[in-house]
């Protein structure tokens, strides 16, 4: 009821898409009747969270912050979504990001832009704007992501809170609506990383309904969390994440926790990753070229809006896209439509893909010799909202350090390192092999 309260409060922060008031009382109640009935209680027996509004919860509108879904509710359960219930979770709500997970500030949202709570007039990032800022205002304990390119962790960077995303397969992506199906990932963002453990131990897993979902076996987070001790753990510290154009404020306040580490019996690698300045142009080619096809299913034929203004069947597709999708999404459409046609295909989505296989190998041998891998997670500070909105390049420079452990698939998350001279938050990200997401969370506690 509390948390009900504070959303309903703060209505105007657009924070939340969709409340679901009336429901999460009912739920709550029936909870707790089951218990007054014996039912054992679940792990996550009445935690309140938000979930955001790409992932599919029953009979909830499903938007996409998109004007082609505004009238769309989802007809099942995502499987992460059906797993929290399984634990007894409580969802309050659908929150906001950018449209169909498109952007680093979540102004791509046609429910426009979410305030960051440390600064009003600065964004919260992108594109789980809503999921962070939830979080950070205490309108949910707990908040479902997606991460595509850094969409969890940069928006958990600028909003304080710690965000993950799992080695890719580690979550089903069943019921989370597609963008860049081989990059995507639900996240989790939370407070700290003994919750973002707790929840991710409930939703990883092999689901058959999502056949690039992984066989390995979950493990007992908390146990491995437990298992991490910073005497001689091994920090790698590309240089090419602390380029000269970085951000001082937010070098310094990464450089002072990387230090308290290394006082602490860690010891810090320079390491270097010099493929890193190809990773925004790879993941642009790669992204786009899958939503275009992703994308493809929104027509105004078989749900979604379809424009009253058509004369003949191409006619509905054109307008009804044309009408229900924002530019951001129209721009990605055009570009990967263009790169994967005939006589490009070779020049840009191939030497993407072997671009994708270069960076795997490179951060597989870079972490066969250090545990994880450290830098910020944003080259700036949270900026101010309209600030990049016109520029996309400028935009696109956001995920530098988040997209190359989305285009290697591995684990990554942002952790809270403090604030800068003006006390804005910043992140600090760590980057770990496959399936070692107990390991970077263990660290992740060390440094927060
Ligand atoms: N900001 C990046 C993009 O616009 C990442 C988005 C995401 O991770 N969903 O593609």
């Amino acid at each position: 009821r509390g948390y009900i309260e504070r959303i309903q409060k703060n209505r105007d922060n657009n924070v939340y898409i969709t409340v679901f008031d009336k429901g999460a009382i009912e739920r709550a109640r029936v909870l707790d009747k089951k218990l007054e009935e014996g039912h054992v209680p679940g792990k996550l027996f009445g935690l309140p969270m938000a979930i955001k509004d790409n992932l599919s919860v029953k009979d909830a509108p499903l938007t996409c912050a998109s004007g082609i879904l505004s009238q769309y509710s989802a007809v099942y359960n995502a499987t992460a979504v059906e797993r929290l219930l399984a634990e007894d979770a409580i969802f309050l709500g659908k929150v906001n990001m950018d449209e169909f997970a498109m952007g680093s500030s979540n102004e791509n949202s046609s429910f426009g832009p979410v305030p960051n709570p440390y600064d009003q007039t600065r964004v919260p990032g992108g594109s789980s704007g809503g999921s962070a800022a939830a979080v950070a205002g205490d309108l949910a304990m707990v908040a479902l992501g997606s991460d595509t390119g850094g969409s969890v962790r940069q928006p958990a960077g600028f909003c304080n809170v710690v965000g993950l995303k799992p080695t890719y397969g580690r979550i089903s992506r069943y019921g989370l609506v597609a963008f860049g199906s081989s990059f995507d990932q639900i996240g989790v963002l939370s407070k700290n990383s003994d919750d973002a453990a707790l929840v991710l131990g409930v939703i990883a897993g092999k689901d058959e309904a999502d056949t690039t979902s992984s066989h390995h076996p979950v493990s007992d987070y908390a146990e491995e969390m437990d298992n991490v001790s910073v005497k001689g753990l091994k920090i790698g510290v590309p240089n090419e994440f602390f380029p000269k154009t970085l951000d001082k404020g937010v070098a310094s306040v990464v450089n002072a926790r990387l230090e308290e580490l290394r006082e602490a019996g860690a010891e810090l690698v320079q390491i270097t990753l010099p493929e890193s300045d190809y990773a925004i142009a790879a993941y642009y080619i790669l992204t786009t070229a899958e939503a275009s096809s992703n994308l493809a299913r929104f027509d105004g034929a078989r749900y979604g809006y379809r424009s009253k203004d058509a004369e003949d069947l191409a006619g509905m597709y054109v307008n009804s896209r044309t009408e229900g999708f924002g530019s951001e999404v129209k721009r990605r459409i055009m570009l990967g439509t263009y790169v994967l046609s005939a006589g490009y295909y070779d020049t840009y989505y191939k030497k993407a893909q072997q671009v994708r296989r270069v960076f795997l190998n490179r951060y597989k041998e870079a972490l066969s010799k250090v545990d994880v891998i450290a830098g910020p997670t944003s080259p700036f500070p949270p900026f101010g909202i309209g600030d990049k909105i016109d520029d996309p390049l400028e935009m696109y420079l956001a995920d530098v350090f988040t997209v190359p452990a989305s285009i290697a698939g591995m684990p990554a998350l942002s952790v809270p390192a403090g604030f800068d001279g003006s006390g804005l938050p910043v992140g600090l990200q760590l980057i770990g092999d496959f399936f070692t997401e107990g390991k970077l969370l263990g660290v992740a506690r060390e440094i927060q």
